[in-house]
């Protein structure tokens, strides 16, 4: 017997098979061709234990190479940092695996995925420690690559007559739980009197003054009042540390949600002092303390239980116990007096904490004062770069102000450009800066906005033009919320585009359902569902409500959409050539003629091109065709025969008809 042909019959590769026998007592020699009948028949007979050892002694080797692998990584100490989602090709390549390795280590685990869908932390955190990385959650490892803290550091170094200055301030907690009522009783609660005048503006922070219990002091502290982790955790994911302390707010009748899960995450990620503000509690059905339980279950302690968070019941909507919240905000920002320090004699620096550019006014930023003394005139310097100078500082009553301090916002008016939110202000460095070059930054900053997901989907200004699917997006948490704009991002096409024309956090509302109201919208709801009102108002306006848990399968169904969006493919067929040889009757609508079929056929419901010396004159449809009085379904080459052609066109004798039928395709969509 040929080895081939053995080779064959046991399904293994040839060489495989010479290489394997003589370990098993068949002296064959390496180079067979021809193996002895009555050998081949031992093989076969014994292949099946043959095979389960060398099957037995794969599996000890490739065991034995990925600890070694391991071993070596733990060596050389390799350290992998993974994103909340990524892709799994995204995931083979951070690893240096073939992307077929990783869907067969994915199957092992019971998950199936192809190599375009998202895998989340957990999943290829668990995956990558078996093969021996050390793993850390992007966002939460020391170093960022778009470290801004270093640049605000060197910023702050060089001070020298430290004084205390304003603690500043962010609230955290799940949606609706009263962060912005909050923030507007705080206000409110300004000790000095009559100082207000003006209007209250969101200039992304505010100050308010308050009597310190023990000193008696009035004492000033700084509130960021953009809700939500959005921004806050825009800036820290650039780096920016702004906030000395936070507030978890959580309300009384609902207890700890998801986004108050986040926010936990997120201040012990920023190894933030803060303390609890319990909401609410004017509400039927709150009870603080089932807020306690389920925070100490989140290793938050409050004092009273041994723990070493304060936490102070409050009502944001009849303004209780807010007093006794800012006398505990001063307490513990007396603890951390060392650290809520500055220097107001140097040169201001400080981050950006909004930004924006007005139709009017154009490009408006609000810096927070983290050192030193911003003050008219001075140079704007950004990333190293000189954005403009401050033509105008104004604070949140919109008042203008001459100069601001340390932990002061102030609302700036003067730079060429608008910096990004995250952003290091240096005036320091005013000498060893250029003059930015305002035209190229402009297209580089849109590049590097789009690095800031949330940001980016809201200017989608080269989706213009294009059919879009407008969507409103509401997600249970931040996180979910970042990696499916970031996935939708992902998805280009020339024609047809996604329009985020709503996204957020917390359950579908009124508000959400109004906004795809007016943009002929669908809403998407991932892990949220939407209030009974949003429901009620949704099915009455015939709007689309789709709800999602898994981001593969919202984005295939946007991939779907986006594909019914195409226009159909138009597939055209030539028929054949009919000349006009005579005209017998003008009807309303239709032309009766004669003439000869010179090239393929000429068939009854086809469509023809009216042609003229070269030149399409207008089209039409064959209504009837006749040989004799017979009506025919299609007269072929070199026939003569009468015709009733619709068309609005007049056809003349000597026009050429050009027999075609167009059929319709719906396009497969393809991503670029
Ligand atoms: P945010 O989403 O966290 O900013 O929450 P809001 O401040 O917008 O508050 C959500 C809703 O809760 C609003 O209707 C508020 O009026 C209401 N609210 C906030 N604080 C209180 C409170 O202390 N008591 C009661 N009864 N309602 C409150």
């Amino acid at each position: 017997m040929n080895v081939t042909e053995l080779s064959r019959r046991l399904r293994i590769n040839t060489k495989e098979l010479l290489d394997i026998l003589p370990e098993y007592g068949f002296d064959i020699g390496k180079k067979a061709i021809k193996i002895d009948d009555r050998v081949a028949q031992q093989v076969m007979r014994k292949w099946r234990f043959i095979k389960k050892d060398i099957d037995q002694k794969r599996r000890v080797e490739a065991e034995a190479r990925k600890e070694k692998e391991k071993e070596l990584r733990k060596e050389m100490g390799k350290t992998i940092s993974l994103p909340n989602f990524l892709t799994v090709s995204d995931f083979a390549e951070r690893m240096e695996l073939p992307v077929t390795n990783v869907i067969m280590e994915l199957m092992k685990n019971g998950i199936l995925a192809n190599q375009n869908q998202d895998i989340d932390y957990e999943t290829a955190a668990i995956m990558a420690e078996e093969l021996g990385f050390t793993v850390t959650r992007e966002g939460e490892e020391e170093t960022i690559v778009d470290d801004k803290s270093a640049d605000l550091e060197e910023a702050l170094a060089g001070a020298k007559n430290l004084e205390t200055r304003a603690p500043v301030i962010v609230i955290m907690g799940h949606v609706d739980h009263g962060k912005t009522l909050l923030l507007d009783t705080i206000r409110k609660a300004n000790v000095v009197a009559g100082e207000a005048g003006g209007i209250t503006q969101h200039i992304g922070a505010y100050q308010t003054m308050w009597e310190d219990p023990k000193t008696k002091e009035t004492r000033p502290i700084t509130f960021i009042d953009t809700p939500g982790h959005e921004a806050f955790t825009m800036m820290r994911s650039r780096g920016a540390k702004v906030a000395d302390i936070g507030i978890l707010i959580v309300a009384a009748d609902d207890g700890v949600k998801p986004q108050t899960k986040e926010a936990i995450d997120i201040i012990k990620a920023a190894k933030l002092p803060f303390i609890v503000a319990i909401n609410k509690i004017d509400k039927e059905g709150a009870d603080p303390q089932r807020v306690r339980t389920e925070l100490s279950q989140h290793n938050i302690l409050t004092e009273e239980w041994g723990g070493d968070v304060q936490m102070v019941d409050i009502s944001a909507k009849q303004n209780m116990h807010i007093d006794k919240l800012l006398d505990v905000l001063l307490l513990v920002a007396d603890m951390q007096e060392d650290d809520i320090k500055a220097d107001a004699g140097l040169p201001a620096a400080g981050t950006i904490i909004e930004s924006h550019v007005d139709k009017g006014m154009g490009p408006v930023a609000t810096v927070l004062i983290q050192s030193g003394t911003l003050r008219k005139g001075d140079k704007l310097v950004v990333n190293g770069e000189i954005y403009g100078k401050v033509r105008a500082m104004k604070d949140h009553h919109g008042q203008d102000l001459e100069e601001a301090g340390p932990s002061v916002p102030a609302q700036i008016l003067g730079f060429k450009v608008a910096p990004v939110v995250g952003d290091v202000l240096d005036v320091g460095r005013a000498d060893s800066a250029n003059e930015i070059d305002v035209k190229q930054k402009k297209t580089q900053q849109t590049g590097a906005e789009r690095t800031t997901v949330l940001d980016a989907m809201s200017k989608d200004d080269d989706e213009e033009g294009k059919k879009t699917v407008n969507l409103v997006i509401k997600a249970d948490v931040l996180g979910s919320l970042e990696a499916i704009l970031a996935s939708l991002g992902k998805i280009r096409h020339e024609e047809v585009g996604i329009k985020i024309i709503g996204k957020g956090l917390g359950n579908i509302t009124e508000t959400d359902v109004q906004k795809a109201e007016g943009d002929n919208g669908i809403v998407v709801g991932f892990n949220v569902n939407a209030t009974s009102v949003a429901e009620e108002m949704m099915q009455d306006k015939d709007i689309t409500f789709l709800q999602y848990s898994v981001i593969y399968d919202l984005i295939n169904w946007i991939k779907e959409e986006l594909g019914k969006l195409l226009d159909d493919e138009k597939i055209v067929t030539e028929l054949g050539i009919f000349k006009t040889l005579a005209i017998f009757r003008k009807n309303k609508g239709s032309m009766i003629i004669g003439g000869k079929v010179e090239d393929g056929k000429l068939i009854k419901g086809a469509l023809v091109r009216i042609k003229r010396d070269g030149v399409v004159m207008g089209t039409g449809t064959v209504k009837e065709c006749k040989i004799g009085q017979s009506s025919e379904k299609q007269i072929t080459q070199g026939q003569e025969c009468g015709a009733e052609i619709t068309t609005k066109e007049k056809i003349q004798e000597g026009d050429v008809l050009e027999v075609y039928s167009e059929e319709s395709k719906v396009r497969e969509i393809v991503f670029e």
